[in-house]
């Protein structure tokens, strides 16, 4: 290592893969060198998902040749830790790094005497929401985006939201379309560098994700030509006939550097103003990018660290087999879900939300194991996004701190919303019986379960009352102790 010619390493996490933000914004490429690290602990501590492990690998080791190619001194080190990866550099110089996207992360940098610069990777600096969020009674995230929208100045015209509103969300809500051919998703040639990464963790991965800026640059195109009209009306359908239907995919290339929101933002916007783009699908995807992402980030760093701790409802079930096996069920539902994880490390937030976690949340499963299982499965699965995601949101493990009820629905819902139930072995009306579906009789068993909290909270007490109409408690309590105990087993 020439050692006299560096004056700072750039150290570059695998989700600052951006050479325009960050440290590598104000680098030198004569006097810094940039160094990756691909650590052991990273790929084989914990059991991710080999198409998740293989787009994180793949997306460094592409922006390590780019930076090479475009004249930086880089370093791509494979060690047993990040720690013993910066250590076997063996230079004295100074190390810098954008402030990390998890507190162990930092936690680890700091101790080894790494410098943090401001993390760019958001639009919302972490100082600027915490303002915002101490000031607030609630952390309504429809509050803090239009916030956002003045601050921004998005979709904005003298302080007044362009088409007249804030929130088209009224207009969003459609069910799954009949005869609707949504469009295919993006596929990707298999380079060089990607077969290699492939090789050397023993998977072949799909033709879904890009591996770098050109790619991911591509994607973001596709997205705004084929599927950005439609996004709105069916953000919230799911289908058996498009595991994508009109949704960006972008997610992973936002959580890893490849794209910037501000670009992101930018191409949606410069389409609407083509004039082509009805403004409840640009409306319902900026508010996704400037609104609820840079919420869940801010709120990640606001909470705290002990923040991904919490279990208010003392949620101790271990994690359901199924989870981790398709096929150890007979809920269509739930077992085609996993089974499109397991095939892609994807699923849009409906079934997320409204089948995972809904599951987990029903079942009173570990939320510390299930957030585990989240974070390993998911393509996009970054630590700031799923700790909020999933004690708050998904499983209420936080007392209502985030949202004010829990996300819990039966299987009515589910069929209303979804195409799973026509296939399905229950009957999504029934709550008791042997043909009772799964989702329905543990809804009602939740709330019976947890009555007392649940009786307190204005937002609840409907649907907490509804238990006194049910004749049929006694023989309904009976089976939600058969649907966990085979939930449990893997044959419910
Ligand atoms: Fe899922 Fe129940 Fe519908 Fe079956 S009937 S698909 S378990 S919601």
């Amino acid at each position: 290592m020439q050692e006299i010619l560096i004056n700072r390493v750039l150290y570059i996490p695998f989700d600052h893969l951006n050479q325009s933000f960050g440290v590598l914004a104000t680098a030198n490429k004569d006097s810094d060198l940039v160094v990756l690290i691909e650590s052991k602990r990273m790929l084989t501590g914990r059991n991710w998902h080999p198409e998740r492990l293989f787009f994180l690998v793949s997306s460094a080791r592409h922006f390590a040749a780019e930076l090479l190619q475009a004249g930086f001194k880089v370093e791509y080190i494979k060690a047993e830790t990040t720690i013993d990866g910066l250590k076997s550099l063996g230079i004295s110089a100074p190390i810098y790094c954008a402030e990390p996207s998890s507190f162990r992360q930092s936690a680890q940098l700091k101790e080894f005497g790494v410098s943090f610069i401001p993390n760019d990777f958001f639009l919302t600096p972490r100082t600027l929401f915490s303002e915002w969020a101490a000031k607030q009674k609630s952390f309504v995230m429809e509050n803090f985006y239009r916030a956002q929208r003045q601050r921004l100045n998005i979709l904005v015209e003298a302080g007044a939201p362009e088409g007249g509103q804030w929130n088209y969300d009224k207009d969003n809500r459609l069910g799954p379309p009949k005869n609707y051919v949504f469009p295919e998703p993006l596929s990707f040639q298999r380079d060089e560098i990607d077969l290699a990464v492939a090789k050397e963790l023993g998977m072949t991965p799909t033709s879904y994700w890009a591996t770098s800026r050109a790619s991911a640059l591509s994607a973001l195109e596709h997205f705004v030509e084929h599927n950005l009209t439609g996004f709105g009306p069916y953000e919230d359908a799911s289908t058996n006939s498009s595991w994508s239907l009109h949704h960006s995919l972008l997610s992973p290339y936002l959580n890893n550097g490849l794209l910037h929101a501000g670009e992101v933002v930018d191409a949606v916007v410069k389409k609407y103003r083509s004039g082509n783009v009805p403004i409840q699908s640009v409306e319902a995807f900026v508010r996704q990018v400037i609104g609820w992402r840079e919420h869940i980030n801010g709120m990640y760093w606001f909470l705290g660290e002990e923040y991904r701790e919490l279990n208010g409802l003392s949620a101790n079930r271990r994690i359901l087999p199924v989870f981790t096996d398709s096929k150890k069920t007979k809920m269509n539902c739930v077992g085609s879900v996993v089974a499109d994880l397991e095939s892609r490390a994807w699923v849009h937030h409906i079934p997320r939300l409204m089948i995972l976690s809904n599951l987990a949340l029903l079942t009173g499963t570990n939320p510390q194991q299930f957030l585990d299982w989240m974070r390993e499965n998911f393509i996009d699965a970054a630590e700031w996004v799923m700790v909020p995601n999933v004690i708050g949101m998904g499983v209420h493990a936080d007392s209502g701190r985030l949202m004010t009820k829990p996300y819990a629905g039966g299987g009515s819902y589910i069929s209303r919303m979804t195409e799973y139930c026509k296939g399905c072995s229950y009957d999504p009306k029934l709550r008791s019986g042997e043909n009772a579906c799964p989702f329905t009789t543990l809804y009602w068993d939740f709330l019976d379960r947890h009555h007392e909290t649940f009786k307190k909270n204005h937002r609840m007490s409907q649907q907490v009352n509804g238990l006194k109409r049910l004749s049929d408690l006694p023989e309904l309590r009976e089976r939600a102790k058969e649907v966990l105990l085979g939930l449990d087993q893997g044959t419910i």
